[in-house]
This record gives structure tokens, sequence and C-alpha cells, in this order.
């Protein structure tokens, strides 16, 4: 009796350590982040555990009823979640299946053990469900910032590079081609100036949604930087070809972006187009050439499509060495000035002169300022050099006037980054001081380049000027966007129509009625009227007649070093 009492003392003492393991075990599942299913081939015994229910919704009970669970993840999670679930049928070794669950954003991971006796036949089953949710969305967050450019949600510079770098291998593969567009908006800054950076942001990601559209399997999208895009095209033919993309732009850019706030910005842009294996065969030489022909549109005057072709790239390349050497050239002041006269159509008298820059390299050899200038605009140098030429220009005709007691007028070429300069009026009229000479005497040259700034800015400005007594004159005028609208809001005294009319003006009936508009026009506006590049006498009298104000080109005058303007000045004195 005793000893069956003592058995079943034992039995008490067993079972209650047994029930406290339990609870244990129980206690850390509930605790633990997992849900947990447990079988028992032994038993035949099925218990969930851990946060079972609250991933689920439900209980299992049975074999049988593990299904339920298959029914919540996406299809092609189904079968993969199966083995894991029966991983003792395959006798596999343990694996992480992450799961998507079918209707809700929710990630599970799955993973199973089984433990086997020595036959090999199973013993019991351990599956862990763990929620990989916020993990998944980290992930996927970070591999969306690795690819993806935040502000368009095109593909980011990186990694456009490698899908245009695989694109190349498999055309080296396939014998095929890549072409890759690189497309700038024209003249953003004016968007963000004058409407605000926010409607800036809004027509890049209005045009970087439209260029998205593009995208397939053999055509990806990039947000190359600001407001530069970048398309690659693998094989292009049909509606993905360079041309038919261009089209659609264009079709695209003929209607305004509406953006918050009721406003609309219209835009144009410049497109470069290379191509692999003809312009380069690595994606980032491809990215180069192909920005090198848009930078050829944008000093073409932009709104337009350039094919990468060898000479452009020399051309690039000469343009840094000259660069270089342009650099050296300011520091050593290998600049000279010429003056080139201009005379009054109807006394045929010395109006003026126009300074015009030379730079003489390390051979000697005379470089042409429609060659060096707009290097120079672009690196900056054209600061220091228009600088020079205020100066010396005031300087010469100073000296002169001292000398030869006649006055006229100098006008000096400027350009628009030099005008753009805060400092500009200031150091203009402390060269007009130093050297005393009237301000009415010194004339600035400008194109219808400035006005790419604010358009009130610039007339301010410009206003300004004349309030000093400065005189002002456009240049170039039909060469560029020229509109005689404009010219009534325009603050000028003079204005000099392109040598490009004067050249066909006898022979092409358009070119003559233009002209002639051009000049009553600026006559009823009180401005005077200067015709540049006459070289013939026909041209004279033609212009005399229809009553063009004064005159400049090889016909009365070469541009010429400040010594011979001198020997002019003292033959007009002899009389
Ligand atoms: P531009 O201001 O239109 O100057 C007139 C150009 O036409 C000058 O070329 C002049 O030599 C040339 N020319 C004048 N008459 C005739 C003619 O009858 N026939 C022909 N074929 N050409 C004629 P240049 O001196 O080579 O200057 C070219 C351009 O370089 C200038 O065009 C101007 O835009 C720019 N430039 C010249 N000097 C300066 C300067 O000091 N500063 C700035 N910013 N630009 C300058
Ligand atoms: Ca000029
Ligand atoms: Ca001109």
């Amino acid at each position: 009796m005793n000893e069956l009492h003592y058995q079943l003392d034992l039995l008490k003492a067993m079972n209650q350590k047994l029930t406290a393991k339990e609870k244990m075990y129980q206690m850390i599942c509930d605790a633990s982040d997992c849900a947990y299913l447990y079988f028992s081939f032994e038993k035949n015994e099925l218990i969930t555990m851990g946060k079972w229910r609250e991933f689920f919704g439900f209980d299992i009970r049975d074999l049988k009823d593990i299904p339920q669970v298959f029914d919540m993840v996406e299809e092609s999670g189904i079968m993969p979640l199966r083995d894991v679930f029966f991983l003792e049928k395959k006798g596999e070794e343990s694996t992480v299946l992450e799961c998507r669950h079918r209707s809700e954003k929710r990630w599970y991971a799955f993973r199973a053990m089984v433990d086997y006796d020595s036959l090999g036949n199973p013993l019991d089953k351990l599956v862990v469900v763990e929620n990989v949710t916020k993990m998944k969305l980290q992930r996927d967050e970070l591999v969306y910032m690795a690819h993806y450019d935040f502000m368009t949600g095109l593909y980011n510079r990186n990694y456009f590079i490698t899908i245009l770098g695989e694109y190349i291998n498999r055309a080296r593969e396939e014998n095929s081609i890549v072409s890759v567009m690189v497309i700038d908006i024209d003249d953003f800054k004016k968007i963000n100036d004058g409407m605000g950076m926010v409607a800036g942001d809004e027509v890049i990601q209005g045009f970087g949604m439209f260029l998205k559209e593009f995208e397939d399997g053999n055509v990806i999208v990039c947000h190359l930087n600001h407001d530069v895009y970048c398309i690659a095209v693998y094989n292009p033919s049909g509606a993905r070809s360079v041309e038919q993309i261009h089209k659609a732009i264009q079709g695209r850019t003929k209607e305004p972006f509406f953006l918050s706030g009721g406003l609309q910005a219209g835009i144009t842009v410049s497109i470069g187009v290379a191509e692999y294996p003809e312009a380069a065969s690595t994606a980032l030489e491809l990215i180069n050439c192909a920005e090198i022909v848009m930078f050829r549109c944008k000093s073409m005057g932009k709104n337009s499509i350039q094919y990468f072709d060898t000479p452009i790239l020399h051309d690039f390349l000469n343009n840094i060495e000259m660069e270089n050497k342009l650099k050296e050239a300011v520091f050593n002041s290998n600049f000279i000035l010429y003056f080139q006269p201009q005379y009054y159509t109807d006394t045929k008298k010395l109006r003026g002169v126009e300074a015009l820059i030379r730079w003489r390299d390390d051979n000697g050899h005379m470089i042409s300022p429609d060659v060096f200038i707009p290097v120079a605009e672009k690196n900056g140098c054209i600061v220091p050099i228009g600088s020079w030429v205020v100066e010396q220009s005031i300087r010469s005709y100073s000296l002169w006037r001292q000398k030869y007691g006649i006055p006229f007028t100098v006008s000096i070429n400027i350009s628009a980054v030099q005008y753009g300069r805060d400092e500009f009026v200031d150091e203009l009229l402390q060269a007009i001081h130093k050297y005393q000479v009237e301000p009415r005497e010194i004339e600035i040259e400008i194109t219808e380049s400035i006005l790419i700034d604010d358009f009130d800015r610039v007339t301010a400005k410009l206003k300004r000027l004349r309030e000093i007594g400065i005189r002002v004159s456009l240049d170039d005028f039909g060469t560029g966007f020229s509109s005689l609208a404009y010219l009534k809001r325009l603050p000028i005294d003079t204005l000099k129509i392109d040598k490009s009319f004067i050249d066909t003006v006898l022979t092409d009936g358009a070119t003559r009625i233009i002209t002639e508009a051009i000049i009553n026009m600026v006559k009823s506006l009180g401005i005077k009227s200067i015709a540049e590049g006459v070289e013939e006498e026909d041209q004279f009298r033609y212009l005399q007649s229809v009553g063009c104000d004064i005159i400049q080109g090889y016909l009365l005058g070469h541009p010429q070093p400040s010594d011979k303007i001198e020997e002019l000045l003292q033959e007009m004195l002899r009389g």
C-alpha cells in the first residue's frame, strides 16, 4: 500500500513538473513574436501556439486543416509552402520561405523542423511562422532607393547605368544596337526663377511621368539629374525607335503642363542621341557622347534633336583644348582690340567704331572671337575678358579724343553672362569716370540672348544705363527669336540689322520686305538703324534709299588695329 502511495505521489510530482514545463514553454511561445505549429507523429497530436491565432485568425486541430493556411497566401507561394509544412515527405533540410498574404500587405516567413528516429521515421515536427512585413518593407524601400529617383519615380542614374550595361552586353552577343537619348529641358531656369521651385519640380515630375510611358522590356527611362532625363532603347525599331519617341515628345511639348495653383508651363527640350556600337562601347561613354551632342543642340538654338557623329566629338575635344589655352591667354593677356568704323548713311561722316576682340595665340595666329567667345562664355573666362575689353576700348577712345578732339561713339560687345553680373554697370561707370569720357560716347552692344533672364530685370538694367546716358544697341537683329513686337518694350537706342539680311537684300524679295519693315518700325520708335556687313556699293545705295541710318562693313572699313584708326582720325583732321 505504501508502495502504491509512493507511486501515486511520484506520478503527481512528475505531472506537476510536466505542467510547469508546459506552462513555461507556453509562456515562451506567447512572449515570442512567432506562431508555432507542433505535430507529434507518435500521438497524432497537433497543437498551435504563440501568435498563431493572431496571424491566421483560426486554430488548427488536425493535419487535414493545414490547407487552410495555404489558402491565405498568394498563389505563387502555395506549392513551396506545402513543401515546408510537409517537409518529412521529402526528407529535406529546413529552409525559410517568405509568402505574401493573399489580400493584405503582410509577409510571413515559414520554417519547418522534423525530428527523426534512428530508422528515419519522423517523430515530431515544428513549423515556425514569423511576421516579416516590417523587415520586408524596409528592404523594399532600400531596393527602391537603390534603383529609383524619389522625385520622379523613374530609375536613377546608377541603376540606369547598370541596365544600360546589360543592354550593351546583350547587343554585343546578338549583334544589335542600343540607342541612348539624353533629354534636357530648355531654359529650365526660367521656369524655376519665374514660377518658383515648386512649379519647377512639378514640371520635372510631369515630364518624367510622360517619359515613363515609353518603358517596356527593351526601353528604360531615367532621371539623370535636375532637368535631364535619359532613355536607353535596346534594338530600336517601330514605335520604339528614337524618331518615334522624339515625335511623341514633340507632340507632348506642344501642350502645356498644368501645375498646382492653376499655373501652366510650356517647355521645349534638346535631345542628344548616341548609339552603341557606333559612338561608344560602355554605358558611361555612351551617355557622355549623347550629352555632348545634346549640348550641341543647345548651342544651335535648342528645341531640336542631334545625332552623334565623329566631327562633333572632335569639336568637343578641340573645345576642351581651347578652354585650357584660353585660360592661359587670360592670364598672359594675349588679346588685342580691333576697331571697325561706322558711317552715317546720308553724310558719310564717321559715326563711331565697334571694338572687336582678337586673340593672338602662342604661334602668332589670330583666333576669331566667333571661335573663342562661346568657349569663354561657357567656362567663365568671358568675365575677365569682357572687363578687359570695356577698359581697353574706353581707354583707347579717351586717348584719341584728347589727341584729335573728334567725338564719336565707341560700341562695345557685351555678352549675356557679362551683362547679367551685378557689378556690370558699376564697372562700366568706373571706366567712364577713370578715362573721363562722356557716357553718351559709349554704346554697349547686346544680343537677344540676354533676354533669357527675367525680362523685367534685364530691362531695368537697360533703363539704368540709359538714364546715365550710355547708349544701348541691339546686335544681330533677325538671327534670334527677334520679334518686332517686343522691340516696343525694349529700351534701346540702336538696332543692328544682321549681315545675313544685308547679304540677300538685293536678291531676295522677302528679305527686302522684312528689312524695310524693320527700318520703318525702328524709325517710328525713335531708334537708329545700323546695317552690318555691307560689302557692296549697291547694298549701300539701296540701304541709303530706304532710310537706314548707319552703315558698317568691309565696303567702308575693315576692323583694324588702333594705329590705323589714328591714321583715319588724322585724315579727318586734314579734312
Ligand atoms: P558682331 O558683333 O556681329 O561683329 C561683327 C562681325 O562681323 C565682326 O566679326 C566683323 O569683323 C564682321 N564684319 C564686319 N563687317 C563685315 C563685312 O562687311 N563682311 C563680313 N564678312 N564680315 C564683316 P568678328 O570681329 O570676327 O567678331 C565676331 C563676333 O564675335 C562679333 O559679332 C561678336 O559677337 C563677337 N565679339 C567680338 N568682339 C567681342 C567682344 O569684345 N566681346 C564679346 N562679348 N563678343 C565679341
Ligand atoms: Ca557687335
Ligand atoms: Ca552683329
